[in-house]
């Protein structure tokens, strides 16, 4: 049995969750499910990041200490995650024992290592995003090139992590491993990055005190992007390992990430990780980012799209299908309301809700619920099952390759083979004709065996309705088996179903 470690940014706690943090949570889920599906040992790791200036200044300016800002936002956080059926393994927070400790002994090893020395930093910082930037990366007007507000310039005493060292070993690396950093765009991008500078890295702060000290130097503390980063490990139980878990899983097999935080994540951390001499992950992959009605969405606006609001209107499932359809993971996407509709209405409601609907209303009203297990698979029935068996292939390779929406395409052509094939196969004539009884059974089993496989494909996606339809099916949670149409044994008479997905008015 293989293993399969996954894990998504640390949401940073001065934020309230949106659709951005939604977006990555359900990909590494929808991950994290299907490699479980699959027999693999997983383990899928999210939390908060939870120091800093900005934490310190927000918690100032609302009159609490920074504890009890990250105490309470860190809730939110968890509390979307239960709302949106997230099935993370950990959930870790940077204000733990366990994380601060695993920090305090990396900066200690690069410290012995020779790695770490005292330094003086100068430079341009964009405070909300907590970020260096030198004088030729700002945009005209002293701007962040980031998210284009007024930086500062910091002049402060500041321990240095040689980066610059490992400049060469990280080229080499790229090179050798094309997947490191996914998609290719991304990976190009790494690379140009390195091939320029890639300066020392200041790891210390002496301007605040929320954070982790740094080992016998007072008044610095670890800056957050470092300390941020280790949550990868630490969660793991680096360096001690007390569970194994760190032997188990590391390294990981894929680091989600949005594009705005590529270079900490394929530069930075590869850089930490080698220092230390610990292996690489995998994969860093950088997704794209939303638009709200195609425009983008900041602060200012107030117009990010709130997953909490989505839920409520339109259901759970239907909001996860829908940011995993609508964009290729990796490019950029608009988040539209009608095109929203439109695809639970014609996607969920019409091609697989009736599907469901079709198929047990059929088996509850001719063989009033029962299957008497007499079958003959004809050449039809078998095309059907070498169907299922092709789009079981196809959806597996979108997994090895976060092509997610491409999955939900293959997983549909399939919807619309089965039901093509019960337009073809017309159960309701068979169903006139008692000397075809064994031909009706033949194909409403084939049929409802097509619809288990479709459950089963869909589970990561959208798991609760995965769910509904294995329980219509006559099968007991949890969902489990092999593809082929003689693993299905229902247990339990069907009967007519709701609708999986009520159609919404226009
Ligand atoms: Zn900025």
């Amino acid at each position: 049995m293989g293993k399969f470690y996954v894990t998504t940014p640390i949401y940073y706690v001065n934020d309230v969750p949106h659709i951005g943090h939604a977006y990555t949570t359900v990909a590494a889920d929808a991950l994290a499910r299907y490699w479980k599906l699959k027999g693999q040992q997983v383990y899928f790791l999210t939390g908060t990041d939870e120091h800093g200036l900005k934490m310190q200044r927000a918690a100032q300016e609302k009159g609490i200490t920074p504890q009890e800002l990250a105490d309470a936002n860190s809730e939110q956080f968890k509390r979307l995650w239960e709302k949106m059926n997230i099935q993370y393994d950990d959930f870790i927070r940077t204000t733990e024992e366990r994380h601060m400790k695993a920090v305090t002994a990396f900066v200690d090893r690069l410290m012995k290592a020779g790695d770490i020395f005292l330094g003086e930093y100068e430079d341009w910082y964009c405070v909300p995003d907590e970020t260096y930037w030198t004088e030729t990366q700002l945009l005209p007007g002293r701007l962040c090139p980031n998210c284009k507000r007024p930086v500062e310039l910091l002049k402060e005493p500041s321990y240095f992590f040689k980066m610059s060292k490992y400049r060469e070993r990280l080229l080499e690396h790229l090179k050798l491993h094309p997947d490191f950093v996914q998609p290719e765009v991304r990976w190009n991008e790494v690379k140009s990055f390195v091939e320029g500078e890639v300066r020392d890295l200041s790891i210390s702060r002496t301007t605040f005190d929320w954070g982790i000290p740094i080992p016998n130097a007072k008044g610095h503390v670890t800056y957050v992007w470092v300390d941020a980063l280790l949550n990868y490990i630490s969660a793991l139980g680096w360096p001690d390992d007390p569970e194994g878990k760190f032997q188990s899983f590391w390294p990981a097999d894929i680091q989600l990430i949005g594009k705005d935080i590529l270079r900490h994540h394929a530069v930075y951390w590869p850089c930490l990780l080698m220092a230390a001499g610990v292996e690489l992950p995998q994969t860093v992959y950088a997704h794209g980012w939303w638009t709200n009605e195609g425009q983008k969405m900041s602060k200012s606006l107030h117009n990010f799209v709130d997953p909490n609001t989505m839920i409520v209107e339109f259901g759970l499932d239907a909001f996860r299908y829908f940011i995993m359809r609508e964009v290729a993971f990796g490019q950029d996407g608009d988040f539209s309301v009608t095109a929203f509709k439109g695809r639970i209405n014609s996607d969920l409601a019409n091609d697989l809700g009736n599907l469901l609907s079709r198929v047990c209303g059929m088996i509850s009203r001719y063989l009033d619920g029962k299957f008497s297990g007499a079958s003959s698979p004809q050449g039809l029935d078998r095309e059907l099952e070498e169907g299922l068996n092709k789009t079981d292939r196809e959806v597996e390779l979108c997994f090895r390759n976060c092509t997610f929406h491409k999955a939900l395409t293959y997983i549909w052509e399939f919807i619309g083979q089965t039901n093509k094939y019960i337009d073809t196969t017309a159960p309701w004539a068979l169903a006139k004709d008692p000397a075809q009884k064994d031909r009706l059974e033949t194909v409403l089993l084939c049929s409802a065996a097509s619809l288990r496989g479709i459950a089963l494909l869909l589970w990561p996606f959208m798991p609760g309705s995965a769910e509904k339809m294995w329980i219509a099916l006559g099968l007991e949670p949890p969902l489990s088996g092999a593809m082929a149409f003689n693993a299905y044994h229902p247990r339990n008479p069907i009967s007519k179903v709701q609708p999986l997905f009520p159609r919404l008015e226009a």
